[in-house]
């Protein structure tokens, strides 16, 4: 993408979006048609992707803009249902450009896989007997799936708890091997479960207990991106409120979040408002990323914020955010569903850890977006006039029939489904 930033693109129309998108962007003709012709996922291509199929269920797809993410433009695909979403991304990375754009970075793709042992008859004879035969379960973990090797990564490490050693604990004990395991482009969960399976029988003979759950974990904190951004208060001014009163409310909201879990799912609901459209539009497993996400708010012992907003020396607002990030460029349903594909192309990412790094960011400027206008106007104002469409259409109407409506709705300030029917009525007669 040459820009990222496209001024009236939510004035145009959907055909004049995908003009302009031809223009900017390199992506084959070919792939654009496929959003034109408004049949992304065929049925008898979804039928090959799950069982008992009866069709597909479709989700719009939107472009976030203005990303510039370590000095490169992204138009950001979101496939999300709630409205609001994409314009509230736009907006903060508008701002966050102006002030610089979004600095990321990501760890090695580290996933992990576990496996579950019981009824050891000695449990730390056992956790010693594994970790002294190391190399050879990393060997045959790797003769497993030795393409990943070839791709430059694999199982590089083993590691071994005991769990419930407490002879008060409810729960068996139990002795849990880690694996770790770069999947390079992948999620990684096929590879894993297939390393993790062969080897089961290792350790099995290796602890003389008894193998039970072979499986990754979704807690892929190895496999890590943080995205952070630096904006002057003179970026945040909004409406009647001066720049450091909105820093000020935002930070006072991070930190509501960040000490009452009430107030953090809702904190973090919002975050995942802007990964989740971003993830699902890749073809991506949101189930995965959502649960790590999750987990990882909770890592140090009390669930909590996912972001940090401060304050620098300079008085300047400070955002982060750091999450696991299980999704691939490859895998899955990446390259099956022609429209991840087209959203990976469009794009223009060709490493999973590229794209863990604008996930990130696109969660931390949805988190902004949030608490900027919690922090000033609240977010009904905006949030109703955008979801005045929905409300119409589900009111019954139709065609030029909505924006009428939803325009009328806004004017009267009462966008409710009630109203909508008795100006649908209306609009009849
Ligand atoms: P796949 O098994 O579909 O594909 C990964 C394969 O892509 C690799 O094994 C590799 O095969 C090939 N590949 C091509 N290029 C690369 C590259 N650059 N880097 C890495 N691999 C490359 O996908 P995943 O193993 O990633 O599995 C993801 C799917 O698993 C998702 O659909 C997810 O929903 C599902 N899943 C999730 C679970 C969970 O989260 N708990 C559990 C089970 C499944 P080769 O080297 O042979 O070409």
């Amino acid at each position: 993408m040459e820009t990222s930033r496209i001024p009236g693109f939510y004035n145009m129309t959907v055909e004049e979006r995908i003009e302009m998108l031809k223009e900017l962007h390199s992506s084959s003709d070919k792939d654009l048609n496929n959003i034109k012709r408004h049949v992304p996922l065929s049925t008898e291509m979804a039928d090959k992707m799950i069982e008992n199929v009866i069709g597909t269920f479709q989700l719009p797809l939107g472009l976030g803009l203005n990303f510039l993410i370590n000095g490169k433009d992204y138009a950001v695909p979101m496939a999300i249902e709630e409205a609001s979403v994409v314009a509230s991304a736009s907006h903060i990375a508008k701002i966050v450009r102006e002030a610089g754009g979004f600095t990321t970075k990501a760890t090695e793709r580290v996933m992990i896989g576990q496996i579950q042992v019981v009824g050891c008859p000695d449990f730390h004879e056992a956790k010693e007997a594994i970790i002294n035969q190391k190399e050879l379960l990393l060997e045959a973990a790797n003769n497993a799936y030795p393409s990943i090797v070839k791709r430059g990564g694999g199982a590089e490490d083993i590691d071994v708890r005991i769990l419930n050693e407490d002879t008060e604990s409810k729960y068996n004990q139990m002795l849990i091997l880690h694996v770790y395991i770069n999947t390079c482009d992948a999620m990684g969960a096929n590879i894993i479960n297939t390393m993790v399976e062969s080897i089961a029988p290792i350790v099995e003979e290796l602890s003389n207990g008894k193998v039970y759950l072979r499986i990754l974990s979704n807690y892929a904190d190895r496999c890590l991106a943080k995205a952070s951004c630096v904006i002057p208060p003179k970026y945040l001014k909004t409406g009647a409120y001066s720049g450091e009163e909105v820093r000020d409310g935002v930070i006072h909201a991070y930190e509501f979040a960040a000490s009452d879990p009430y107030r953090a799912v809702t904190h973090n609901k919002g975050i995942m408002n802007g990964i989740d459209p971003v993830v699902i539009a890749t073809g991506n497993d949101w189930r995965a990323v959502e649960a790590g996400a999750h987990a990882y708010a909770a890592r140090d012992g009390q669930y909590s914020s996912m972001t940090i907003w401060s304050k620098d020396e300079y008085g300047n607002l400070v955002g982060e955010l750091e999450l696991p990030m299980s999704i691939g460029t490859v895998g899955g349903a990446t390259r099956v569903h022609p429209l991840a594909k087209f959203s990976l192309d469009l794009l223009n990412i060709s490493t999973a850890k590229e794209l863990a790094q604008v996930i990130v960011a696109v969660g931390l400027a949805q988190n902004l977006g949030a608490l900027k206008a919690l922090a000033t106007d609240g977010i009904q104002k905006g949030h109703m006039a955008l979801h005045s469409r929905s409300v119409a259409i589900a009111a019954g109407a139709t065609g030029e029939m909505i924006d009428i409506i939803a325009e009328q709705l806004i004017k009267e300030k009462q966008i409710r489904v009630g109203k909508a029917k008795e100006l649908v009525e209306e609009y009849k007669k």
